[in-house]
């Protein structure tokens, strides 16, 4: 088993830097991308200005071997769109005579199994090696045998419904020719399809605020809404100058300026569940209330894994975010938002499967705010295990640049809160000793929270059981599409935002 090769399942950044890891500890990887060329999630998106500079996205194996094939960093400070990525790095990578020469293109896992063996079977199941099912794009099938496997395979080609529960809305599949998935090119391949055009974009990531953004630099598209389930408008916008990666910061502050200008209408606290092809055109609905009939549909509500190829394989995920599961507790979106992740490795990456690691990209599942720096150690310590070298394995080294906005989201996306203008300390110490920053068991907290924040004032726990709610609004706030009826302290901008006068009953 030895003699067989390690399959790195996906060449896109992370896939690329394991097999240029294991080149370096003399091993010969075999690469599979599913992709008529390397990176193929990438080229997707290949008009989108990344928000972290050259130096954040490079892995320092990868630089090695490329330097000594006379390769030249670009400018480390430059921010590259995904062209920039693809041709400056990416693809150099990818042609380096000892990787192109593993490097299979056009071929898709379809499944991973030990030989001999499904999913029950124990007895010496860690001896046999790992089979993998290929599909390749010419329709031929092929299987190959490798000693350990690292899935790279990203999650870009998963992308979550439009509807609110994690489900494809009512209609939704129906109309697809009308909605696209993911970040369209609004100004440039796919310019003609937005002209003249009423166009909905749903979701609250970077991906959301990319595609509005550039359909908002048009003149000639017709209205844009933008609809998000979201209810915390000071956590929606990112943490604007507080964010370490200030191209990630400035994308909401950018945002936040042309949806108070109007030329975006804001639907924020609305999940849909339906839509319906009108004469006048689709017509979103949450099941109660309509939104205006669009054109087009721009879906960028997040990723998800495909975790169907390791079926037969036995793995730890965590049940909610479908990430690998000894990081749900650190990449927890429900309960993090900083984007700083402890360094993690190997140790941490292990599945009951020896000899299996799900990395980068996938390794998070569901969970957003994945950065290359994460993927490219993670690579670095599971190759080092994968060879035996766990003491390099277990000294993970990474810091992260954090997201500006470290605060827990939960409570205020939910129940009546005033948690989410506090303090990041107090809401999350009040967090963590109750389910609710309402409940008054955390009261001495919210209180402090409150005050500490200005947007709220405090209010007797009489006073709460009586309102519901945790706080009174300050007077000088506007309240914002608060539907929970609660302290509404979802922003303290003291500009107008434009706001569900796109709605009809
Ligand atoms: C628009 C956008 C902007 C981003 N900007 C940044 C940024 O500025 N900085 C940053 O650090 N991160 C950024 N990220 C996050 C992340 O770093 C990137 O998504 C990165 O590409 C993830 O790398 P990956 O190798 O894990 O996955 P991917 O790049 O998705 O690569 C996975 C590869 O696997 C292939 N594949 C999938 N399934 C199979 C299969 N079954 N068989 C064979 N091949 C398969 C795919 O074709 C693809 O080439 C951004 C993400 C997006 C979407």
């Amino acid at each position: 088993m030895s003699q067989l090769p390690v399959a790195v399942i996906g060449a896109g950044p992370v896939g690329l830097a394991a097999a240029a890891h294991l080149i370096s500890r003399g091993e010969t990887p075999v690469i599979i991308e599913m992709g008529a060329s390397p990176a193929a999630n990438i080229r997707k998106w290949a008009h989108v200005r990344m928000f972290s500079p050259f130096q954040y996205n490079v892995d320092p194996a990868s630089v090695a071997l490329l330097e000594a094939a006379g390769w030249q960093m670009p400018d480390p400070d430059h921010l590259p769109t995904g062209a920039d990525m693809l041709r400056d790095y990416l693809e150099p990578l990818a042609n380096l005579p000892q990787i192109k020469a593993n490097l299979r293109l056009n071929t898709k896992v379809v499944s991973i199994a030990r030989a001999g063996y499904d999913k029950v079977k124990t007895a010496r199941r860690e001896d046999a090696p790992f089979l993998l099912h290929l599909q390749c794009n010419d329709g031929s099938e092929d299987q190959i045998y490798a000693k350990a496997v690292i899935d790279a395979s990203g999650t870009y080609g998963n992308p979550n419904p439009l509807g609110g529960s994690g489900v494809p809305a009512l209609g939704e599949k129906a109309l697809s020719t009308n909605i696209f998935y993911g970040i369209p090119d609004v100004l440039g391949a796919d310019h003609s399809r937005y002209t003249d055009k009423r166009v909905l974009v749903v979701g609250s990531g970077h991906s959301a605020f990319n595609a509005l953004l550039d359909l908002a630099a048009r003149l000639d598209v017709a209205q844009i809404t933008w609809v998000t389930r979201r209810t915390n408008l000071r956590q929606l916008y990112g943490g604007g100058t507080n964010d370490q990666l200030p191209a990630r910061g400035s994308l909401g502050q950018r945002l936040r300026a042309v949806v108070e200008s109007g030329r975006v209408q804001l639907v924020n606290g609305y999940s849909i569940a339906r839509l319906v092809k009108t004469p006048a055109g689709i017509v979103a609905s949450n099941g109660t209330t309509d939104l205006d009939p669009v054109d087009e549909i721009v879906v960028a509500t997040g990723l998800r894994p495909d975790l169907s190829i390791e079926q037969e394989l036995r793995l730890a995920i965590d049940p909610a975010l479908e990430s690998v599961a000894a990081l749900a507790d650190v990449i927890d979106p429900n309960v993090h938002s900083c984007g700083s992740v402890p360094p993690h490795g190997a140790e941490q990456l292990l599945q009951p499967e020896k000899d299996f690691f799900i990395v980068g990209m996938k390794s998070y599942g569901r969970a957003p705010n994945f950065l290359m720096l994460t993927g490219y150690e993670q690579v670095r310590s599971v190759v080092a295990a994968l060879v035996g070298d766990w003491e390099s394995a277990r000294q993970v080294h990474l810091v992260l640049p954090e997201t500006g906005v470290c605060s827990t989201d939960f409570a205020s996306e939910g129940a009546a809160s005033c948690c989410t203008t506090a303090s990041v300390e107090v809401v999350e110490v009040a967090a963590a000793a109750s389910a609710s920053c309402c409940n008054t068991a955390s009261a001495e907290a919210v209180a402090d929270a409150a005050s500490a924040s200005g947007c709220c004032t405090p209010i007797s726990a009489a006073e709460q059981a009586t309102s519901g709610a945790c706080c009174a609004p300050a007077t000088d706030l506007i309240q914002i599409g608060n539907s929970s009826g609660g302290c509404g302290c979802g922003s303290t901008t003291s500009a107008p935002i434009q706001l569900l006068d796109n709605v009809r009953a």
